[in-house]
């Protein structure tokens, strides 16, 4: 019998399929089962129009039958078959849109799970077997053949005695080794395990006996592909267990047909709790992406912005080809149509969640609020104008979390701003004492808790063309007849001021006459753009030690601590600075920021008392 050799693309992609380690090699069994729905699909589309053929339904099967005395595993398929030639042309040549995606070895090294990535369908036989013999009738042929190879050394091709129209394909399963255990494509429960994983959807019944009883392994018809009015809420929540999304209960479902320019069915989750590694970096967005109800890839990432990477859930498409590369599916043109629709239906609705389940919003929001936040300020803002009406931030008002558009809508005519405030907590916010002449104007603060939240908001910018101002920057934009006679006692204290700048050497950028402060007699503002929070969160990472807000301490005039000050200032130096270090030192205390010599501080305070 004669040896033929295997073309020279198909050869190496052999070699290099079985030579290097794959953390997926049961997928073998999803190409092999996918290559044989294939193969009824043929005939089943042939029926259509051919009127010498029926499709009588039951006729059509695939079975797997594992054969652990022999260690053969046989998938068996009622397909159209493979003629000699087809076999030679199919089997021993890479299919082209195989071929495409091997252009490149590296490419291939780096994929740990090369398969799903290329595709290369028939060949992941190897990845388990030492001999994988096909033995096939085409429909409409009198002669079956059998085609055997043992790897990277050829083919043989032979006639064969095969009654019935369809193909077998025999896998002789390797023997175990230290890294891997075969033994588990030769046990029922396994093999079930592995069917139910990857090929649960195939239109077409998978049998296998387990335990001597003859079982239909798949469900065949996937709920996505199903009418939503047929299902009930607890369907889509099954199915979220079922698929493992989480352990929680989501808090929304999505489920979306769309048969337009690019067809395909998701079924997307908004959970409801966070993920224990959600904000690390071991954790791996991306939904499932099915091509026709088989599995191609379990996370595929390009389905989900960053800032969306909470969502769970599954896409299947008819237009997407199987042989499809990780590279190539990145710049595939479907895949991105549906990522940008998948994109926009998540975004209206989460809106309609906050319209209509505000309480549902906010739980949400508390969970995944952080990663929005996040998008806003990634990528130099792009996506910025897409997550604003997202945004939910505590007010000073409502005590509770309102959106950029209801503080906006609810601004009085001379409010330029809209006010914000950072610090550790709600309560400590309350108490800072720049937000004094805000709060008095009767103006809505929004407080930030959250490092990012400045960061965003800076991002942002404006909001509905109103921009952002921290309540401790320079200028508030709030004239008040106070303000004018501030500035007067600028003026009138030009001295005394200068003096204090003096002593707090470069601590400090100015000391000025506060135009906010109403009962608090010192508070840092900043000018630029780093404000103290930003100091602090920057200096908490490294690389960033030298960034530095502008602090302007300012002091309020009408304080009766400002007379004292005064006092000191024409009559005893030496007083005079120890209540500057004691005013810089309780603007840093305010600012929940470090004292750089806490024992002078003490020393200072037991100066006073005595
Ligand atoms: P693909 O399925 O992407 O075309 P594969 O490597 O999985 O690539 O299969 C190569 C070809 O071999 C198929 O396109 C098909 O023509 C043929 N083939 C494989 N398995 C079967 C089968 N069970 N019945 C009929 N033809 C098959
Ligand atoms: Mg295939």
């Amino acid at each position: 019998m004669e040896k033929k050799q295997f073309q020279a693309e198909s050869r190496r992609l052999l070699e290099l399929m079985i030579h290097s380690i794959y953390t997926h090699k049961e997928i073998f069994l999803r190409e092999l089962i996918s290559n044989a729905s294939d193969a009824i699909d043929k005939i089943y589309y042939k029926a259509l129009t051919d009127d010498s053929l029926s499709f009588n339904k039951e006729d059509y099967y695939i079975k797997v039958v594992p054969d652990k005395e022999n260690r053969t595993l046989k998938i068996i398929d009622t397909g159209i078959g493979m003629t000699k030639e087809e076999m030679e042309n199919n089997l021993g040549t890479i299919a082209k849109s195989g071929s495409l995606a091997f252009k490149s070895e590296n490419e291939i090294k780096d994929g740990h799970e090369i398969i799903g990535q290329f595709g290369v369908g028939f060949y992941s036989a190897f990845m388990v077997s030492d001999v994988v013999t096909v033995i096939s009738k085409a429909l409409g042929s009198e002669q079956a053949y059998k085609w055997e190879s043992s790897g990277a050394d050829g083919y043989t091709i032979e006639p064969i005695e095969k009654e019935s129209v369809g193909t077998e394909i025999i896998l002789k399963i390797k023997e175990n080794t230290e890294d891997e255990n075969y033994d588990e494509y030769l046990e029922e429960y396994g093999l079930q395990a592995i069917i139910k994983k990857y090929s649960d959807f195939i239109r077409y019944p998978i049998k296998m006996n387990i335990a001597n009883e003859e079982k239909i392994i798949n469900s065949m018809v996937p709920i996505w592909r199903k009418n939503k009015n047929e299902l009930t809420p607890e369907d889509y929540e099954n199915f979220y267990k079922e698929k493992h999304y989480g352990f929680d209960k989501p808090i929304k479902h999505i489920h979306i047909s769309v048969d337009g320019t690019v067809r395909y069915h998701a079924i997307l989750f908004i959970p409801e709790k966070i993920p224990f590694d959600y904000y690390t970096k071991e954790y791996e967005k991306g939904l499932e992406l099915y091509s026709n109800g088989v599995l191609i890839m379990s996370k595929c990432p390009d389905l989900l912005p960053d800032y969306f990477s909470f969502v769970k859930g599954m896409v299947d498409s008819e237009d997407l080809s199987l042989n499809i590369s990780r590279e190539m599916l990145q710049h595939d043109r479907q895949l991105k149509l549906i990522a940008k629709n998948i994109k926009s239906k998540i975004k209206s609705q989460l809106l309609s969640l906050l319209k209509d389940e505000r309480e549902k919003y906010e739980e949400f929001y508390r969970s995944f609020g952080r990663q929005l936040k996040f998008g806003v300020y990634h990528e130099f803002g792009s996506h910025k104008e897409e997550l604003q009406d997202l945004l939910m931030f505590y007010s000073s008002k409502e005590k509770k979390l309102v959106t950029l558009e209801e503080y906006v809508s609810r601004m009085p005519e001379d409010q330029k701003y809209i006010y914000y405030a950072t610090g550790e907590t709600y309560e400590r916010i309350e108490k800072m004492p720049q937000t004094e002449l805000v709060a008095e104007k009767g103006y809505e603060i929004l407080y930030f808790t959250e490092d990012i939240d400045e960061f965003a908001i800076k991002m942002l910018m404006t909001y509905k063309d109103k921009e952002f101002k921290s309540v401790s920057s320079g200028d508030l934009g709030i004239e008040t007849e106070e303000s004018q006679n501030q500035r007067e006692d600028d003026q009138e204290n030009i001295a005394l001021f200068d003096s204090m700048k003096k002593i707090l050497a470069d601590k400090v950028k100015d000391v000025r006459a506060s135009k906010r402060l109403k009962t608090h007699p010192v508070c840092f503002s900043t000018e630029g753009e780093v404000s103290i929070e930003m100091e602090k969160i920057l200096k908490a990472m490294p690389n960033n030690q030298n960034i530095q807000a502008e602090k302007v301490l300012e002091i309020n005039t009408n304080h009766p601590v400002f007379h004292s000050l005064k006092e000191a200032f024409e009559k005893d130096q030496e007083k005079f600075t120890l209540y500057t270090n004691l005013l810089y030192h309780q603007a840093l205390l305010i600012e929940g920021l470090p004292i750089e010599d806490p024992v002078e501080f003490t020393n200072d305070i037991c100066k006073i008392m005595v």
